[in-house]
């Protein structure tokens, strides 16, 4: 038992850590794109492409920086009393510019009377991770659907896409870690949101039909109703 417990705060001490030297790698990697963002404006031909090749890289360290820091740091911290339809409006607002640019459509179907009691922060970036796949999975004209709904006492938020879908393989591996079928995939998104949503005591299911697309169905506890009163 008491190997275990160290063990565990091995595990913390590690996660706090890599998480404190991703963010201080982040500010450099910052000052690094800005001064190659200002040559690359000076350059010509070959030596342009190679900076370009450059700036792509410093993206992706970008990238994988700001997935890695969400993994770090998977437990759950400040929690408050929190409306589900409010959360969704704000990530579809987010989001809709990189939808637009994709050609992609979003829709809701809220209900108002949902609240959580969590980490807000947390729940945003998992929500955040699912919704851009759905995005990113939906081909130019498809859309993305997010619906809120309670099921068998639960908070039920259904994020739908007409998207390429998964193959078995593929839906058998997603939320592990560094699972990517992306040319610039990180496969840091789903790793991430699925420990928040377990350690949120949630739970995700992925649906997904090739070809047809993809439904992802989060289940969360709802806040409980002492809690809601004492708000008034
Ligand atoms: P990344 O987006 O960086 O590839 P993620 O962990 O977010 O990493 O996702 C892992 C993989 O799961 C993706 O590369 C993709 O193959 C698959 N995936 C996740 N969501 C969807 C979706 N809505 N439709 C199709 N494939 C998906
Ligand atoms: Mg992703």
């Amino acid at each position: 038992m008491r190997k275990k417990i160290k063990y565990a705060e091995r595990l913390n001490t590690l996660g706090e850590l890599a998480a404190s030297m991703a963010h201080e790698v982040r500010n450099p990697l910052t000052v690094v794109k800005g001064f190659l963002q200002m040559a690359q404006s000076g350059l010509e031909g070959k030596n342009r492409r190679y900076m370009a090749l450059a700036l792509a890289e410093v993206d992706r360290a970008e990238r994988i920086i700001s997935d890695y820091l969400n993994l770090s740091k998977p437990q759950i911290g400040k929690t408050e009393l929190m409306d589900l339809s409010g959360m969704v409006q704000q990530i579809v607002l987010l989001l809709k510019p990189m939808a637009a640019k994709q050609g992609v459509r979003m829709q809701t179907e809220l209900r108002n009377d949902i609240y959580l009691h969590t980490d807000r922060n947390q729940l945003l970036q998992a929500l955040i991770h699912i919704t851009k796949n759905a995005i990113e999975a939906a081909e130019d004209g498809g859309k993305v659907d997010i619906k809120l709904a309670v099921q068998e006492e639960k908070a039920c938020l259904n994020i739908k896409d007409t998207g390429k879908g998964m193959s078995p393989e593929h839906l058998e591996r997603v939320g592990t870690l560094f699972f990517s079928t992306k040319e610039v995939g990180t496969g840091l998104g789903t790793a991430v949101s699925f420990r928040m949503i377990e350690a949120m005591n949630g739970s995700i299911r992925y649906e997904s039909e090739p070809g047809a697309g993809t439904e992802v169905i989060i289940l969360l506890p709802l806040a409980q109703q002492s809690l809601l009163a004492a708000e008034g």
